[in-house]
């Protein structure tokens, strides 16, 4: 490295050390740890979509206080929501964060990353994210929440890689805790990874799973995340917290919902496709009835059920 090259990464130092000491745009949403086991803690975001009016605080978090330090399981949807839930952990435990776990990378889990990784603490995830990360998308969607979310989300938010990124399933003690990690992907996305704590008996579910609110679908493999549902139920979890909602106390049950409203997008679209109708008529249709009360149906149904519709196109012409 020259000279020219020595000043350039010095300014790189200057400019992360400037970062890390940044100000985040207050947040008024009160980020409350609940202790769903003796170890293991979750956050709860607000119902719907992210939007600026929840300060993008839409999605769940978690962590585990080992007896050498805490583990994430995400980091929430904005900087500043990173940087509440590292402050609220801090309140918890004076242990160090020692690793994230991202379940995936989709804007509302992983925007909050930059205070962890200014915090030393080590990011995990599969590889399966990269292509979004490297191919543009990643940009794309970021500058569309830069609009819709504005301050909480702009063109400096940083994307965070992952500083080990998984090819498969991984299993690592901390502290005297056991995680083992899944790789549940393709399924809500390429990546999607799920953390088990067998002596805690809780699962962390990303967003394979959503309590009490539509699912976003959007792209999904829903064929193949139908399969890995019955792949979560056999791992018979007593507690599951998943990506957003409240944390389950009956996984079967819950597991029901994800299960039983992608079945019906997969029917009525692919019964739409096979008859060749198009998809304004179908959408209009359909009897969404038994879905329509439920939070994020108004935001998030007509692209899942778009997404299904190209999906099933796809499958019929066997691509
Ligand atoms: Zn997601």
């Amino acid at each position: 490295m020259g000279w020219r090259g020595l000043g350039a990464a010095t300014a790189l130092l200057l400019a992360a050390a400037a970062g890390a000491a940044q100000d985040y745009p207050p947040v008024k949403a009160r980020i409350e740890p609940v202790k769903v086991t003796a170890r293991a803690w979750y956050v709860q975001g607000q119902p719907g979509m992210a939007n600026a009016a929840n300060e993008a605080y839409n999605s769940n978090a978690g962590f585990v206080v080992t007896d050498d330090g805490v583990v994430v399981i995400d980091a929430l949807g904005s900087p500043a929501l990173g940087n509440e839930l590292l402050k609220a952990i801090r309140r918890i435990t004076p242990q160090p964060v020692r690793r994230v776990i991202v379940t995936h990378y989709h804007a509302d889990h992983f925007y909050g990353l930059g205070p962890f990784r200014n915090a030393g603490a080590e990011i995990w995830a599969h590889r399966g994210a990269l292509d979004y990360l490297t191919g543009g998308e990643a940009q794309r969607r970021r500058a569309q929440r830069a609009v819709d979310l504005y301050p909480w989300v702009d063109a400096d938010t940083p994307l965070v890689h992952a500083d080990r990124w998984l090819d498969g399933d991984a299993s690592f003690t901390l502290g005297g805790v056991r995680f083992d990690i899944h790789h549940f992907g393709p399924a809500h996305s390429p990546e999607d990874l799920v953390v088990v704590l067998p002596q805690e008996g809780v699962l962390f579910s990303g967003d394979m799973l959503f309590t009490g609110r539509i699912p976003f679908v959007g792209e999904a493999d829903s064929k193949a995340w139908l399969a890995r549902i019955g792949r979560l139920i056999e791992l018979k979890p007593r507690l599951m917290v998943t990506g957003h909602g409240a944390v389950s106390s009956a996984p079967g049950r819950d597991l029901a919902l994800t299960r039983d409203y992608l079945a019906f997008l997969r029917v009525e679209m692919g019964r739409a496709v096979a008859d060749f109708v198009p998809f304004e008529e179908a959408y209009r249709r359909t009897d969404w009835s038994r879905y329509a009360g439920l939070p994020a149906f108004e935001a998030a149904n007509r692209v899942n059920a778009y997404g299904t519709y190209l999906l099933m196109e796809r499958e019929l012409l066997g691509k």
